[in-house]
């Protein structure tokens, strides 16, 4: 594979604090508009429940997770919530094929990577209402113990800083509205 892919056709990343509903807002855009591919990135995180291999996340220990950084099979990665993600080679080279609209969901490390690859690439922020708003979903949700609650919050608010490095930003108030925002920007800008 080439150092830098070429692709002509559009790439989003979408980033979010944990929380602020990126996942139930894709999803929407997804239902809308065929032509999405995703990158199914690479995580040494544990799956939640229902959570597949190869579907949510490929899912590593911590020592293959090294192997593939060893064998330089991944693009980007970060040290996320205590947890190590990243985009697989193997992943762009399945998305990045015919004129499809391109999703990465990433951190703010991530788009900063994937910014310098590919300058031309639309970055979206996903925003909570309010930090106690986010704060309530992370504990409604459920899927995460309290500990990684309480980092994940003040993970958050260093995410909130980064909002402005972002060409868009859609504050996720109302899942409607925030999606079809979404949408508009995804297909238009
Ligand atoms: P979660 O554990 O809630 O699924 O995801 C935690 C965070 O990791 C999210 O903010 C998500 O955007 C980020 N993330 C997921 N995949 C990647 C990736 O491939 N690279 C980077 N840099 N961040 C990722």
């Amino acid at each position: 594979m080439q150092k830098n892919k070429k692709y002509q056709g559009r790439l989003v990343v979408v980033a979010a604090p944990s929380g602020a509903g990126k996942g139930t807002l894709l999803k929407h855009v997804r239902e809308q508009l065929p032509n999405i591919a995703m990158t199914v990135s690479a995580t040494t995180r544990k799956p939640r429940p229902g959570e597949r291999h190869g579907v949510e996340y490929y899912f590593y220990t911590s020592e293959a997770f090294d192997r593939l950084i060893a064998e330089d099979a991944l693009v980007e990665w970060a040290h996320v919530h205590g947890q190590r993600y990243g985009t697989l080679k193997s992943e762009l080279d399945r998305v990045l094929v015919g004129d499809n609209i391109v999703i990465f969901e990433l951190d703010v490390q991530g788009m900063r990577r994937i910014r310098a690859m590919y300058p031309d690439m639309i970055s979206v922020f996903i925003a909570p209402p309010s930090m106690e708003e986010l704060k309530q979903r992370l504990i409604l949700r459920g899927t995460n113990a309290a500990e990684d609650v309480v980092l994940r919050t003040k993970n958050a608010e260093k995410e909130m800083e980064a909002q402005h490095e972002f060409d868009h930003i859609v504050v996720n108030d109302e899942v409607e509205r925030a999606s079809h925002e979404l949408m508009v920007i995804i297909c238009d800008s």
